[in-house]
């Protein structure tokens, strides 16, 4: 349910209509969008009775949101949810990229990628300090120190950091560090870690599970959001399929029915999709061409070193590639979508004149 308020309406009236929602045993979620706010309402087991809200002061009307994902969904909000982190800016019309090593192994090796990536036109840097690894015996990661090195860095280029919070036990150490918290694929239904997320005040990075529908995606965001979060990158990141040729596969088709369906931006990490370094770069252009708002990738710089995912890691000259085709695009696709804004209006000034 959503209650959409007049262009005009007051922050007082606002406020009222907010408090009659929560008299009713129910949760307001004010959104502000570009002309005016309207306010999700979440908690009802059933239909809300509507009565005590339409006759308020300020209210423009009120819409059944049909689909089970409320907040997230863009009948609840038009407008693209810009997501920003320092500099870095995720959804509306920019393009950003997160780079970074699989793990933070080291200071030296951590900080040099930094630097290199940084060069190359990455807007924030991605590692792992409390690593999922399939296998217990793995490289779990260097923990609390690993931070600690991502915070060094951090001061050194700039950028700000995303790392992965495992379990709610580590969140906390996680949240403190870094200035967006990744929620792995592995645990995108992992519901109490979602809440605790979504009681964050760090916007949060959100993979999606490997064998997860569209649907289970965004009520992973939804649980999120309710607990007042709501700042959000969603990132598709491959899925479980019978092809055996890559890790998973990247379904770029998620990217413009995920765009379409909420209003939170969507990136992709086409590192983790194929497993394979020399298909990072295609299925990088994929992406961006398909309308992600951004990538996640993994870059090192000795990649046959790494602790771990060295066979999916971009060369550092490999990512200056990267960014160089996938800027490209955005600027070919920007300059013909103006082109044919251009045309359309210039035909539209035509008609009126003869
Ligand atoms: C990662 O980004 O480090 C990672 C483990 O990714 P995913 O959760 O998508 O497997
Ligand atoms: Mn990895």
């Amino acid at each position: 349910m959503l209650v959409v308020m007049h262009t005009n309406a007051s922050q007082e009236q606002i406020h009222l209509v907010c408090d009659a929602i929560q008299k009713m045993g129910l949760s307001p979620h004010p959104i502000p969008g570009a002309q005016r706010v309207a306010i999700g309402i979440t908690g009802n087991k059933e239909m809300v009775d509507t009565n005590r809200l339409t006759g308020m002061a300020g209210v423009l009307n009120i819409i059944h949101v049909t689909q089970p994902y409320k907040l997230t969904n863009r009948e609840m909000k038009v407008d693209d949810t810009i997501v920003s982190i320092g500099k870095a800016k995720f959804g509306g019309n920019n393009l950003t990229v997160i780079a970074g090593p699989c793990a933070v192994e080291s200071e030296d090796q951590y900080v040099s990628i930094a630097t290199e990536v940084k060069r190359y036109g990455a807007m924030m840097l991605r590692g792992g300090a409390f690593k999922p690894r399939t296998s217990p015996y793995s490289f779990q990661g260097l923990g609390e120190k690993g931070l600690q090195i991502m915070a060094k860095a951090r001061a050194e280029t700039g950028l700000p950091i995303v790392s992965e919070a495992v379990d709610t036990d580590t969140f906390d150490v996680v949240e403190e560090y870094v200035d967006m918290v990744q929620i792995g694929a592995r645990n995108m239904q992992n519901y109490s870690l979602l809440r605790r997320a979504g009681r964050s005040k760090k916007p949060v990075l959100l993979k999606r599970g490997m064998s997860s529908t569209i649907k289970e995606f965004l009520l992973a965001a939804e649980y999120i959001m309710s607990e007042g979060n709501y700042q959000i990158v969603l990132c598709e990141r491959g899925i479980r399929t019978f092809s055996d040729y890559t890790r998973f596969t990247l379904d770029i088709s998620s990217i413009p029915e995920l765009k379409k369906l909420t209003h939170l931006p969507v990136i992709a990490d086409p590192s983790h999709a194929s497993g394979k370094r020399e298909m990072v770069i295609p299925l990088s252009r994929a992406a961006i061409a398909a309308g992600a708002d951004g990538l996640i990738v993994e870059v090192h710089t000795h990649p046959e070193q790494a602790l771990s995912d060295g066979a999916q890691s971009l060369t550092i000259p490999m990512f200056e590639r990267m960014m160089e085709e996938i800027t490209a695009i955005t600027r070919t696709i920007r300059e013909h979508n103006g082109k044919m804004e251009r045309g359309g209006s210039q035909a539209r000034a035509q008609a009126v004149c003869r």
